[in-house]
């Protein structure tokens, strides 16, 4: 599953900053989403805010979503999200704190995968409305596997609202 596919597959990515001039980290990674071979950034939504999430006090949160159309399997797509991320100057190691910038892999087309290190859909996206959200606004008609319809999946109420920025 992690060869080239011969059709492009529709790929949502989910972006979150906290650092270091987080709306610039979102700009930049969406230009870089861009970039990545075999493949081509289809859309991307507006850019959100929202108050951390967990123990570790830090800024507000800047998130969006991206969609980008790729050939590449899976475990690749994954790979250069990673890369990005390193490129960007990640601070790793501190769960839940603050972080230049954070690429998730939502949704791989219809594919579900369930491993330590790649699970999509991602298990984010019915619990954080800052994933949720941006994911929405770019794919309202949007089929989760296991999930089903987006439109259906209910905000959470119990964690950080979030709001457009722009
Ligand atoms: P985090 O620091 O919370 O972003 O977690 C990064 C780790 O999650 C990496 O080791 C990834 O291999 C793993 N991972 C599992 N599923 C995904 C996914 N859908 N998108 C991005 N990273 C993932």
């Amino acid at each position: 599953m992690s060869g080239a596919h011969p059709e492009a597959i529709p790929a949502y990515i989910g972006l979150g900053s906290n650092l270091g001039e987080p709306r610039q980290q979102i700009e930049n990674a969406l230009e870089l989403l861009g970039r990545i071979p075999d493949s081509r950034l289809v859309a991307r939504s507006s850019l959100y805010t929202s108050a951390p999430f967990g123990p570790v006090e830090q800024p507000d949160f800047v998130n969006a979503a991206a969609l980008v159309h790729t050939t590449l399997g899976a475990w690749s797509l994954l790979g250069h999200l990673q890369k990005i991320e390193r490129v960007q100057g990640r601070i790793a190691g501190i769960r839940w704190g603050p972080r230049l910038l954070d690429l998730d892999l939502l949704v791989y087309g219809d594919h579900r995968i369930d491993e330590p290190s790649l699970t999509v859909p991602h298990t984010g996206i019915a619990e954080r409305n800052f994933v949720l959200l941006p994911l929405r606004e770019i794919a309202p008609e949007l089929v989760i596997p296991g999930l089903g319809q987006i439109g259906d999946i209910e905000v959470n109420e119990l964690v950080p609202r979030i709001s457009r920025i722009e």
